[in-house]
């Protein structure tokens, strides 16, 4: 293992075995019983601080489970040792019938004096001590959401080194390794379909992370629905998106791919979570759109698309340059203001994302002419028209109120 960091935590020179014989702690406690300190000799040891009566805790021993089990399959020397929050030996016993690995037996003060002496201040706290036994590295429990088994052996030198690889892959990675990986080269659709990823080489590729608990995701999808049968069923552009869903189970993900005429990465494999982490996303719906030669071209794609919708095809800043000046040209040949015989008022015009023409009931999109004193609006193209019917409603209206002779 790596020389400790310079900027590790020293403690005194005692490591955690001879802390432990100091304080009179004979054995430790495993699922079989008490196993002696010896044990832990040569092995990369891990503290883990945790109490039953917190969720996060609770919430986190089931990656743990599953990472120590994939190292401990692998052959990798890790020991894991519980050291309890718990106030009190039932909730200690509770919380351990869930954990694989070792623990320092119940005892409130001991427990205490491992706390201060490894500066814990919150729960969970995973705490990998350096080759030397002694000094320790920092909290890796939020390392270890992210990264799963890669972390391991848990330092910041492999931190660092998984770090670099996500950006290489931000930067310059191929379709295949974002997407596929060993055990699988497909996407899946709503009706079955195992696409190949080779198949998406070379195309404009949206990654569409939603969920189908978050209202503003559905109403996303129905937009990028729209732009994505424009470009592909109509046009043939060759644009792809594929789903990569943070759906709370396999039941909503499966709703969520109903409603979407495009792919997804399986709901049961790691990339989703390994895409979240490269792409940075902080909040969905989140379009991330990536051209023809596999580099990224916008982290902004919902913008862009609740925007320009198909039209911003493809996605490039020179083609949303080009629609934002067709767009102001568009807006100089309209005048300011305009009396309609359909409204009372005088209608401005003004610059709307989307609306409802209250003439055609058609959606709008950017120029408008609206009134600023109730809700109306127009399409520059419906102004001054007249409806049929209304027309000879208004004939009839005055053939009534003319004179008989
Ligand atoms: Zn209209
Ligand atoms: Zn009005």
């Amino acid at each position: 293992m790596a020389v400790p960091d310079y900027e590790a935590k020293y403690l005194d020179d005692l490591d955690i075995m001879k802390f432990l014989e100091a304080e009179a702690v004979e054995f430790l406690l495993s699922s079989e019983g008490k196993v002696p300190l010896s044990s832990c000799q040569g092995k990369t040891i891990c503290l883990f601080f945790s109490a039953n009566w917190c969720r996060p805790c609770r919430t986190f021993i089931p990656h743990l489970v599953e990472l120590h089990d994939t190292l401990r399959k692998r052959d990798k020397s890790l020991e894991i040792i519980f050291i309890s929050f718990d106030r009190d030996e039932d909730g200690f016993n509770e919380h351990l019938k869930n954990m694989p690995w070792l623990a320092v037996p119940f005892d409130v003060t001991l427990h205490r004096r491992l706390i201060d002496r490894y500066r814990v201040d919150r729960i969970p706290s995973f705490i990998p001590l350096c080759s030397d036994g002694i000094t320790v590295e920092e909290d890796m429990t939020g390392f270890i959401e992210d990264y799963g088994t890669e972390a391991f052996p848990f330092t910041r030198k492999r931190r660092e080194e998984l770090k670099a690889i996500d950006k290489r892959k931000r930067e310059e990675a191929s379709l295949e390794e974002l997407l596929a990986h060993e055990g699988r080269n497909f996407l899946i659709s709503a009706d079955d379909r195992k696409v190949p990823v080779s198949e998406l080489v070379g195309k404009t590729i949206g990654l569409y992370f939603c969920a189908y608990w978050s209202p503003p995701c559905r109403a996303f999808t129905v937009q990028l629905t729209e732009a994505y049968n424009n470009l592909v069923t109509v046009k043939d552009r060759g644009f792809e998106i594929v789903l990569v869903s943070t759906d709370r189970d396999l039941k909503e993900f499966k709703v969520n791919l109903n409603s979407m005429p495009w792919l997804a990465i399986p709901y049961e494999d790691r990339t989703r979570h390994d895409l979240c982490r490269i792409f940075d996303i902080k909040g969905i719906p989140a379009l991330v759109l990536i051209g023809p030669d596999g580099k990224v071209i916008t982290m902004n794609g919902k913008f862009i698309v609740s925007s320009y919708g198909a039209e911003a095809f493809p996605f490039t800043e020179s083609r949303i340059r080009d629609l934002e000046a067709a767009l102001r040209k568009e807006g100089e040949a309209l005048p300011h203001q305009v009396e309609d015989v359909k409204h009372e008022h005088v209608l401005k015009l003004d610059m709307a994302k989307a609306y409802v023409c209250d003439f055609c009931k058609k959606q709008g999109r950017f120029w408008a002419f609206s009134c600023d004193v109730c809700d109306y609006d127009l399409h520059p193209s419906c102004v001054g028209m007249v409806k049929k019917d209304e027309c000879f409603l208004q004939n009839t209206i005055t053939a009534t109120l003319q004179p008989e002779i």
